[in-house]
């Protein structure tokens, strides 16, 4: 994902600000990372440059 997403990404669970943390970067894009919510704490990953919005009871559910 781009940077200039952070900007329209927000949490779907309160609608805050996010916190972005890279681990690794390429090409301009962020390849790995997690987006961490300043008013929840809710934490969501980036992997493969796409991050993962979804609600953390939602994500457990398709994971089963
Ligand atoms: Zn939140």
């Amino acid at each position: 994902m781009k940077r200039d997403l952070m900007e329209i990404l927000a949490c779907p669970v309160c609608k805050g600000d996010l916190d972005l943390e890279v681990f690794e970067e390429g090409e301009g894009e962020i390849l790995t990372g997690k987006l961490c919510c300043k008013s929840c704490g809710e934490v969501y990953p980036i992997e493969d440059g796409i991050p993962n919005m979804l609600p953390p009871e939602l994500r457990e559910e398709m994971a089963r």
